[in-house]
């Protein structure tokens, strides 16, 4: 039985199945990993990634920890120059696709491994030989696969998914309708939100599974996204229908309710679909024929809708009104990167610290530090009521408060550490956000009470009880 990697990765790789290669820190490569035994493809080593960063047998990567260091070969495959496969009108995501069989170069990119790895602050440009470079394998998680998919669409992104499934309550075992499938980066993080740990062909007795009903309507892009769901593990989790939702809605299997909890839809015209996503049939779908709902009757549905323009928004809302959905409002998330670095006052300084750093200053710095820890020193002494104990972590630099040049001396010679001399840790933000990604408008539909409903719960809670 086949458990999706994204959902339960377990404790190491596995062949036969998705990993994705952190080749530098932004540079993510998804491998189907295979075992090979003997020669493949001309490689001695069986099947081979090559990277700048040198060559990566899949044996060696194969029945290893997740996140481990993975080592180049020390066999030069790279030279034996097979060129990458480049896009083509038939075939855009060639350059994007996962890797099945040999990857020959990696992605052109800026910077070193050393580099990218955060090392810039320190301004060392540290050339990685092709054979003695590295790279991390880790397991897929619907962030790194936002990263590292093939784009067929503009995706949504990690940012606004996050908010978005909490937004719309989903949570394992709820039922969730998406449209437009696009590159299924919305899906994967939906179908984690959802899983409930019912794997793809059980079937689930008294209890719901948790599912992702996704529809789209372009050809290309529903057989691409079918292929990955099964590649993925996902069949059974993610049930992909090729449809235009405008004109045919969200019925499945040639009639059914997926029974919906909450709703995500990224299309251009949102208000074209939320006819079909009505629990009565509206006023404004002609004919007589019996209406099934998509939407599950026994909960309020919780929806979100995602439009680049402000034009969009205005005219979703007035549908979502007159469709007697409540709770509207509209966020947009204005995501901003922070970074956090130790603000290093006292060794190894950078040279390029500005005029204000120079030795003087370094050196006030220090003592001001080492006066405010015995501060600290002395509160937690007091606090601990324990006059005599030496406060270890607190301690000052040997030889008292004004040495502190003898405690960078003993650092350096690895004696008397103090994380003080690490420096404060220091937070900057982006100096402005710079990307709209969309508007995020939010709305519930309450659940219906019947009669029906009313005598039920009289029967069970009866009134005086
Ligand atoms: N949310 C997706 C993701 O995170 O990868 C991206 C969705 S993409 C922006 C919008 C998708 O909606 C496109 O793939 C488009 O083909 C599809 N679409 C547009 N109109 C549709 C319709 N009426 N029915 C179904 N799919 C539609």
């Amino acid at each position: 039985q086949k458990i999706s990697p994204f959902l339960e990765p377990g404790l190491q790789t596995k062949a036969s199945s998705l990993a994705i290669l952190q080749l530098s820190r932004d540079n993510l490569l998804p491998v189907y990993l295979q075992a090979t035994a003997g020669e493949h493809d001309g490689y001695a080593e069986g099947v081979v990634v090559n990277t700048r960063y040198g060559s990566f047998p899949h044996s060696t990567m194969i029945g290893v920890p997740w996140g481990s260091q993975i080592r180049a070969s020390k066999v030069d495959t790279g030279s034996r120059g097979r060129k990458r496969k480049r896009p083509t009108d038939d075939d855009p995501d060639a350059a994007a696709t996962p890797q099945t069989a040999n990857e020959t170069e990696a992605p052109a990119e800026s910077g070193t491994q050393a580099e990218d790895a955060g090392n810039a602050t320190a301004g060392v440009k540290q050339a990685v030989a092709a054979s003695s470079g590295f790279i991390h394998i880790l397991p897929p998680t619907p962030e790194i696969w936002t990263m590292s998919l093939p784009h067929r669409t503009q995706v949504v992104y990690t940012p606004d998914y996050s908010y978005i499934l909490h937004r719309i309550r989903a949570r394992p075992g709820s039922v969730v309708i998406e449209a437009g499938a696009g590159s299924g980066s919305f899906s994967h993080a939906a179908v984690r939100a959802v899983y409930n740990g019912y794997p793809s062909s059980t079937t689930t007795t008294g209890k719901r599974k948790g599912k992702v009903f996704s529809y789209e309507y372009h050809e290309q892009r529903f057989h691409k996204m079918q292929k990955e769901i099964v590649e993925h593990g996902l069949e059974g989790l993610v049930h992909l229908t090729h449809r235009d939702v405008y004109n045919d809605g969200f019925l499945v299997d040639g009639g059914r309710s997926p029974g919906a909890d909450a709703i995500f839809l990224d299309l251009p015209a949102p208000w074209e679909a939320l006819p079909k996503l009505s629990r009565r049939k509206p006023e404004s779908i002609p004919g007589d024929e019996e209406w099934v709902s998509p939407l599950n009757f026994k909960k309020s549905v919780y929806i979100c809708t995602f439009s680049p323009c402000i034009e969009q928004v205005t005219r979703t809302v007035s549908a979502l009104r007159r469709l007697g959905w409540v709770d509207i409002d509209m966020v947009e998330i204005a995501n901003r990167k922070l970074h956090t670095v130790r603000d290093r006052v006292g060794l190894h300084l950078p040279v390029d610290r500005g005029v204000n750093n120079t030795p003087k200053d370094v050196d006030e710095a220090i003592t001001r530090l080492a006066e405010i820890e015995d501060r600290f020193r002395e509160h937690a002494r007091l606090a601990k009521g324990a006059a005599d104990e030496d406060v270890t972590d607190l301690a000052p630099p040997p030889g008292g408060q004004n040495s502190s040049k003898k405690a960078m001396n003993d650092v350096n010679g690895k004696e008397g550490y103090h994380s003080w001399v690490d420096g404060r840790l220091v937070t900057r933000g982006e100096p402005e956000i710079k990307t709209h990604t969309s508007y995020l408008v939010f709305a519930i539909l309450p659940r219906e009470w019947t009669e029906e409903d009313e005598a039920a719960a009289l029967a069970r809670y009866p009134v005086g009880s």
